[in-house]
């Protein structure tokens, strides 16, 4: 079955309650193990029916935001979704109550456990209507930013439509198309302002009913983090800006003499070359051969893999108007079917597509048949580490999708990947003040996050756009709207990608051997467990940050990147 012949039927939330808490129920008055187990998988069942219909909500709706019968859906799964999680929490807490508790773990493992612990303490009735008002803020956000139609050479574009202009080579294209972009969300700084203003003052209140001090552990628990905190993640943060910020800017300077400018701007940070960054060759349809080719020759399980994707059209990868900006990869449960959203736009953003989402699909595809819901995906930080390590397993390939700018893309690819780490340790620490700080006013916020960017990017040059220079670029940041804290996620995976990388230099089969291992697993390991089963060192050692960054440094000292 193809992906638009999946059914879509909205669930009869009153039903999904009834046979949901009576399941709950025998659950509890189960008086043999068998009785428990029984009704733990009709549980399940309720679960994947459940996320079924609404992933599939989702995607159509990201592909076309004009459609009203899927935005009416999306808002009937805004409010549902908070009731849902509160019946999940219900059967987390008969969970960790069973008196067959330790066989329960023997079967299930103990991860499912201590997940059910965690996501207790982060929902209660009373914070219910606060949950759907988050959610509603979220989907706001993300209408607003779907409603830019930005006016360039005689045509109106979306935000990933501009990409391309603000990446040309004539300076003076970039710069307008940069500012254009700016001039959008200065239109609109109020209404921007006004949805996170509320977003984190709800957000500080349902962490005040739960017992919380405030946002932040609040957002470690939601985000599943069992195995680190935030004192950790701020020696962490540290860890970069010691051994990471300056080579990163090291390397502006190289980019700025690559470009022959005297200075970067703003406008010029994503422009890596004089020539104009790399291009892949061809139409869509001949990348996607490509990525058909390259996943065949991978390995047999990727093979399997990507041609499951082919056969039920589980890839939406154009750009389109009314379509949401930006890509992700998801999970649909009943189908076992991942999918892959995209917007491509002509640049090398569209191989990171079928290499960085790729890479979520097959992990997801590989743990696909682990029957609880929690074991399909890990926390995201893992998550991140299939995705960004398959960038660099899939090198080998890319002179198929470059041509003569191979090279430049390896280049790229690796100096963009680490000069991402300042960037995203500038969104995690920005974050850190912002929930720190509730009553923070707007224009305290703005503030907070240049000098974020002063602390970590400190040759960040908005001159000649005071609106970006007031600390307002994050506004394009969908995560510090509708996903908090998450971010420094892939800057932790990012490490471990780097690893992965160095590994596959060394000995491409171990590091395969390794990546499929860790896929395997899905999520039914915690991160920190997961990065030391894959044989990868702990990015919270200040001494793993100091070694990949060295090896990166080593590795682009090397090349002759005034030649590209
Ligand atoms: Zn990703």
């Amino acid at each position: 079955m193809k992906f638009l012949e999946y059914e879509y039927k909205r669930p009869n939330l009153e039903e999904l309650k009834k046979d949901f808490l009576l399941a709950i129920d025998k659950f509890q008055q189960g008086k043999t193990l068998e009785i428990q187990n029984e009704n733990l998988k009709k549980i399940v069942k309720l679960r994947n029916d459940f996320l079924t219909q609404s992933e599939i909500a989702g995607i159509r709706y990201s592909i076309d935001t004009r459609d009203t019968f899927y935005e009416a859906e999306q808002d009937f799964f805004d409010q549902a979704m908070p009731e849902y999680e509160g019946l999940v929490s219900t059967f987390y807490k008969a969970l960790i109550k069973s008196p067959f508790k330790e066989d329960l773990k023997k079967q299930w493992g103990e991860l499912l456990f201590n997940i059910a612990q965690q996501q207790i303490k982060t929902y209660s009735d009373e914070v219910l209507e606060d949950l759907k008002t988050e959610n509603k803020l979220a989907s706001q956000y993300t209408k607003l930013l779907s409603s830019a139609k930005i006016p360039f050479r005689g045509e109106t574009h979306t935000i990933p439509q501009m990409r391309p202009f603000m990446m040309d080579e004539d300076r003076e294209i970039r710069q307008i198309a940069a500012d254009l972009v700016a001039e959008f969300f200065e239109a609109n700084e109020s209404k921007f302002d006004e949805i996170y203003d509320k977003m984190v003052k709800t957000r500080h209140e349902i962490a005040i009913k739960l017992g919380y001090e405030n946002f932040v552990d609040l957002a470690y628990d939601r985000l599943g983090r069992t195995d680190y905190n935030s004192s950790q993640v701020k020696v962490y943060r540290e860890a970069i800006k010691s051994y990471v910020v300056a080579i990163a800017e090291e390397l502006r300077v190289k980019q700025s003499k690559r470009l022959g400018l005297e200075e970067l701007k703003y406008y010029d940070l994503v422009i890596s070359f004089r020539t104009g960054n790399a291009r892949p060759k061809g139409s869509p349809e001949e990348i996607l051969e490509q990525g058909k080719a390259m996943y065949s020759e991978l390995s047999p399980e990727t093979t399997e893999f990507f041609n499951f994707m082919l056969e039920h059209e589980l890839m939406d990868l154009l750009s389109k108007e009314g379509k949401s900006p930006g890509g992700y990869c998801t999970f649909i449960n009943n189908y076992k079917a991942p999918f892959i959203f995209s917007n491509f736009n002509g640049t090398a953003d569209d191989i990171d597509v079928l290499t960085h989402e790729a890479g979520h699909a097959f992990q997801v595809y590989m743990s696909k048949n682990y029957e609880l819901p929690e074991y399909i995906w890990p926390t995201f930080e893992a998550c991140e580490i299939h995705s960004m390590s398959m960038e660099f397993l899939t090198h080998p390939w890319m002179k198929n999708f470059f041509g003569e700018d191979t090279e430049k893309y390896y280049f790229n690819h690796v100096n963009e990947s680490f000069t991402f780490l300042p960037y995203g340790v500038t969104v995690d620490e920005f974050q850190h003040f912002v929930y720190e700080n509730p009553k923070a006013s707007p224009e305290e916020r703005k503030e907070a996050w240049r000098n974020c960017e002063r602390k970590y990017m400190p040759s960040t040059d908005y001159t000649g756009n005071e609106f970006l220079d007031k600390g307002t670029y994050w506004f394009r940041q969908g995560h510090i709207f509708k996903d908090p804290f998450y971010y420094i996620d892939y800057t932790l995976a990012q490490i471990c990608a780097f690893q992965f990388w160095k590994k596959s230099e060394e000995d491409s089969d171990l590091a395969w051997k390794d990546y499929l291992a860790l896929c395997k697993k899905g999520g039914s390991d915690s991160f920190l467990n997961l990065v030391s089963e894959a044989n990868l060192n702990s990015p919270f050692e200040p001494e793993t940050i100091k070694e990949v960054a060295s090896f990166v440094k080593k590795h682009l000292d090397e090349i002759d990147d005034m030649k590209l």
